[in-house]
């Protein structure tokens, strides 16, 4: 384990809170509503509500996200510029997979009337399989569902292509968990050169890419080689953090007519919350660093 590794390990909830705090709109489901109120207000953006959390082991836990959950899709209910996003690891993928699948199920299908999409999201390569396979079983059910994949994993392009018979809305981004070298690439420039494949991949099988990234000369490259093709705007979408200081590029999108998503997470349990955070990080330490950057520019 390297030194910065074992710094965010030793990093008391607190300090990871603060540093998350740019990222975060806050605790209680009012306050993920609220920011995407006014973020869509005041700049014309789009939102994806997370709820914050992963390792929720006991069924009560698995429970009251569910419960978090439905009371999001209540508080969405008028606003067709939210989505949801969720992950298997806060929906009780550790007691099994069809436990995960059934609460999984029953979120998708309370916000299906009122057309609120949810996005599963997609977390390390060990429950890649896992997710997809879920995915793929909901996806035959409802509409409002889409997922992600990452660039990095060698095996993406052919998630791609067996991913599901229906168009499906497929967030596109490099990955933010390490992965050993045999089966996923070391070096950013190839994952976000891969990004720029899959994305067309996407858009071959009839699906939407969700373009997940901050990265500015690569979303350029996006938007001129899809102009080029002459894709229309309205099939494609771009998505970034919350907090990530990208307000000029975001103006431009949003001008261009096009929907630009920012993933909004918010706490509900600091316990579950913290516990994400700390891993995010640890998965990501450069993340750290960036964020204590951006903290002391502010
Ligand atoms: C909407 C959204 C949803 C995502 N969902 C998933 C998911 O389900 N599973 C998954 O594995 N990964 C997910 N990710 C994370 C993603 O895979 C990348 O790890 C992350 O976006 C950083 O990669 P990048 O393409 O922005 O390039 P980078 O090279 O990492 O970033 C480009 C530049 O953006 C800035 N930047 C990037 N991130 C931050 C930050 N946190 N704070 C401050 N500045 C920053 C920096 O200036 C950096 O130089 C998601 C990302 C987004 C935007």
């Amino acid at each position: 384990m390297d030194l910065k590794r074992i710094l965010l390990d030793l990093m008391p909830g607190r300090l990871v809170r603060i540093f998350a705090a740019p990222y975060v709109a806050g605790k209680g489901v009012a306050s993920g509503v609220g920011k995407a109120d006014e973020i869509h207000a005041k700049q014309g953006l789009s939102t994806t509500l997370d709820l914050l959390g992963e390792e929720v082991f006991k069924r009560e836990d698995v429970e009251a996200t569910v419960q978090v959950y439905f009371r999001m899709i209540e508080a969405v209910k008028d606003r067709p510029f939210v989505t949801i996003s969720l992950k298997p690891t806060q929906l009780g993928i550790h007691e099994s997979e069809a436990y995960c699948e059934e609460n999984i199920r029953r979120i998708v299908a309370a916000a299906a009337p009122q057309g609120t999409h949810i996005t599963l999201d997609m977390e390390d390569h060990t429950l890649t399989d896992v997710t997809l396979r879920i995915f793929k079983s909901i996806r035959n059910d409802f509409d409002n569902f889409g997922t992600v994949l990452q660039s990095r994993l060698f095996r993406t392009p052919d998630d791609i292509r067996n991913l599901h018979a229906k168009p499906c809305k497929v967030r596109i981004c490099i990955g933010i968990y390490k992965e050993p070298a045999d089966i996923a690439l070391q070096e950013k420039p190839e994952m976000k050169e891969k990004l720029f494949e899959c994305m067309q991949l996407l858009l071959e099988h009839g699906h939407y890419p969700e373009i997940a990234t901050h990265d500015e000369p690569l979303i350029r490259r996006c938007i001129q080689h899809l102009d080029q093709k002459g894709v229309a705007r309205d099939a494609y979408e771009f998505q970034m953090l919350l907090g990530v200081p990208r307000a000029e590029l975001q103006r431009e999108i949003v001008e261009r007519g096009q929907i630009m998503r920012l993933y909004v997470p918010f706490a509900e349990d600091w316990r579950f919350a913290t516990h994400y955070l700390k891993r995010r990080l640890g998965a990501n330490p450069a993340m750290a660093f960036m964020v204590m950057k951006n903290m002391l520019r502010l």
